[in-house]
């Protein structure tokens, strides 16, 4: 059966691939983003910051009078904003924590009341391995995607006598455009991948993947590596 599937970031990278996934799994997919762009075959598209909470809550609600209670939200708007801390301005610090962790709680928030009241849903959120192994330049990006995992694992607690799981997938170095920005330095992080590679958006879409479906139904909290062996060990 169709589910509604709400995935931010849609419009490229990992966020579009996952987008991808689902609709050729024949589920109503929702995506938003900044630009307004979402792969072909998404059923709905919203233009927004995911940091507005308001602009956040009425996306969601029309998403849920048109197509029914959220049944998968995938939370992977992100962004990087990198510096050393010491030069670090409150603009890098504050942008990068808006989106990433504010922008997490925003969209989770708006789509668990009809999850608990389906008493079914999942929430997977898109972490990183940065908190585990710690970058230099990327305080304000390694602090966002730590406290979400403080966020997943209690919303989980929360909601999961209610059916609904919340759980993280934690990507390593992927090629994307997030990751094109880092130039050479992207050589010395492939060198650390012991599976030799860079990961690509659709590793981490059928980890998603799986998290959403009966497979992983009594799995939650979990936080998932998907990162060619990057962060063993962490
Ligand atoms: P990209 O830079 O390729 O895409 C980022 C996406 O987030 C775009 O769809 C962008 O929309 C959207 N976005 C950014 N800010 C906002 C905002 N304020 N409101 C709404 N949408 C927003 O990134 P990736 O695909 O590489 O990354 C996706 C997720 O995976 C991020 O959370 C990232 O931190 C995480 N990740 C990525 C890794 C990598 O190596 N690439 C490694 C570990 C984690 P628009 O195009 O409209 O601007």
């Amino acid at each position: 059966m169709s589910r509604h599937v709400i995935v931010t970031g849609a419009s490229r990278g990992i966020g579009a691939a996952i987008c991808e996934h689902f609709i050729e799994l024949g589920d109503h997919v929702v995506g938003l983003s900044r630009s307004g762009e979402a792969p072909s075959g998404c059923a709905r598209v919203f233009a927004l910051d995911v940091a507005d909470s308001q602009s956040v809550n009425t996306a969601l609600k029309s998403s849920i009078e048109q197509f029914g209670p959220v049944e998968v939200l995938v939370v992977n708007a992100g962004v990087t904003h990198d510096g050393l801390a010491m030069r670090m301005s409150d603009e890098q610090w504050r942008s990068v924590l808006a989106t990433n962790l504010d922008g997490a709680f925003y969209s989770a928030r708006a789509a668990m009341a009809s999850m608990v009241r389906a008493r079914s849903g999942s929430i997977i959120f898109i972490g990183s391995i940065s908190p585990f192994i710690g970058v230099p330049g990327q305080a304000n990006y390694a602090a966002s995607k730590a406290g979400l995992i403080g966020l997943a694992r209690s919303l989980a607690k929360e909601v999961a006598a209610r059916g609904v799981t919340v759980n993280v997938v934690a990507p390593g170095l992927i090629d994307t455009d997030m990751t094109t920005e880092l130039g050479t330095a992207k050589d010395a992080m492939l060198a650390m991948i012991p599976m030799g590679r860079i990961g690509q958006p659709a590793d981490i879409a059928g980890v998603v993947g799986f998290l959403a479906s009966n497979h992983a139904r009594y799995i939650t909290g979990a936080v998932l590596a998907t990162d060619g062996g990057m962060a063993m060990g962490h």
